[in-house]
């Protein structure tokens, strides 16, 4: 019988499967189902050049609809999956029709985290997630508005820096002492609050919110006035389908090494997984583009029974104002931090993260070269010498010893 794959969301990782399985070889058919009515597109932009007006509608696909029919990929848009019927190896759809499968794929993504906050919900509030999302929010986007953002986290910050070179009045309220704490170490999030005050945005950390009413937001630190309100509280994964059909399933589905979750016909890529690291020993729920593709490429091999690509370090960008942040690695564990560049003078500075001098991670800001060179490191585990990272003079490409 021909091997006919379902894939159920169309975003990043989905795309990237195809086109990996295209290149490993296979010749079964392949069904792509996803409950957005678009081609699977970047996320990336949405926050950035998309959301500033810069970018065109048709350059956040990924691949164009011409390399789907060239593939002879069945594209079902705007088509939800609403469950798994793994007895009989098919998808239930929303429209009460069955998909059968002999391979199965869930890249169900994550969705904007929602906050059990009173007025939540109400008019005027606003998340950032889909391309629906932001065509909302950009329709009211005018000078000299008031923008209040809850939650100091990337897409939070990316959003209030289009905001403010556009005009609006933005506030970032965020609960912890500082933005961005889960991504980076505390000199990078000083650096990104300097930042934003220097471009006119007013950062408070350490301030709850209370409730949002209508214009304005309450919290532990007084009242904001808000035309708009943008929840940016991080994503949670799309796992309902997975543990409703009884796959294993943690902060993530569980998959193996080779993607594969609990059932050996179902695999899961992206965002909605959670996967052991072979180079930091621990389990990952890793939301980035670079997973995405990785785990896309990944399970092709391991459907097509072609050798698994290498594993890489994982990565990750944020672009605000004029400042491209790149991160490699994980930091958590790290016992030294060493800071090339000056954090509090210019924009342009790199940290490294050091374990007993082995290289666990880096946050480079305005810093490609050093962001470069580090992937190679951390992969090697590579020691390095704390006071040639801190010497400018060092040259980038001399810095391992
Ligand atoms: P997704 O892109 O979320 O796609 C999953 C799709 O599956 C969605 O369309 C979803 O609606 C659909 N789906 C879910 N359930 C079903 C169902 N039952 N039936 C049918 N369809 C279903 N990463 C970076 O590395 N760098 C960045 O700068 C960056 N910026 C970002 C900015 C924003 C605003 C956002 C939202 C994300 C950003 N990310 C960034 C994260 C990155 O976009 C994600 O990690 C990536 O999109 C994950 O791809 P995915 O295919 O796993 O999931």
């Amino acid at each position: 019988m021909l091997e006919s794959i379902v894939i159920v969301g169309a975003g990043q990782a989905a795309a990237q499967l195809i086109a990996s399985l295209a290149q490993d070889g296979f010749s079964g058919a392949v069904t792509l189902v996803g409950d957005e009515p678009y081609l699977p597109y970047q996320r990336p932009p949405l926050s950035k050049k998309f959301l500033a007006g810069e970018l065109a509608f048709d350059r956040l696909y990924v691949r164009p609809a011409a390399f789907y029919e060239k593939l002879g990929t069945r594209l079902m848009l705007g088509t939800t999956v609403a469950r798994i019927d793994r007895q009989d190896k098919a998808v239930l759809l929303s429209d009460g029709s069955r998909l059968p499968y002999s391979t199965l794929v869930l890249a169900t993504g994550s969705r904007a985290r929602t906050i059990p906050l009173p007025g939540a919900d109400r008019a005027g509030v606003f998340f950032l997630r889909t391309i629906a999302d932001v065509e909302a929010l950009r329709a009211k986007f005018e000078p000299g508005k008031s923008l209040v953002v809850v939650g100091g986290g990337y897409i939070g910050l990316e959003l209030a820096a289009v905001a403010a070179r556009q005009g609006l009045k933005v506030t970032v309220l965020e609960q912890a002492p500082r933005v961005m704490g889960r991504g980076v170490g505390p000199i990078v999030s000083r650096f990104y609050e300097r930042l934003h005050r220097e471009e006119g945005v007013d950062i408070r950390t350490g301030v709850a919110v209370r409730a949002i009413e209508p214009g304005r937001v309450v919290c532990t630190d007084g009242i904001h006035l808000a035309d708009l309100v943008l929840i940016g509280a991080g994503a949670m994964p799309n796992v309902e389908l997975a543990r409703d059909a009884g796959l294993a399933v943690e902060d993530g589905i569980t998959v193996d090494a080779q993607c594969r979750t609990s059932d050996p016909a179902i695999y899961a890529i992206g965002d909605c997984t959670v996967q052991h690291h072979a180079l930091f020993d621990r389990r990952l729920r890793l939301e980035s583009v670079h997973n995405a593709l990785e785990q896309g490429r990944i399970a092709a091999a391991a459907i097509t029974g072609k050798p698994a690509p290498a594993l890489q370090v994982p990565w990750f960008w944020s672009d605000q104002y004029d400042v491209k942040l790149q991160m490699v690695g994980l930091s958590a564990g790290h016992d030294e931090a060493v800071v090339r560049g000056n954090p509090d003078e210019g924009r342009s500075f790199a940290v490294f993260y050091l374990r007993q001098g082995t290289l666990l991670a880096v946050d480079a800001v305005n810093r490609a070269p050093e962001f470069m060179m580090s992937k190679q490191l951390i992969a090697e585990r590579a020691r390095l010498d704390p006071a040639r990272l801190r010497d400018e003079r060092v040259a980038v490409k001399d810095l391992k010893v």
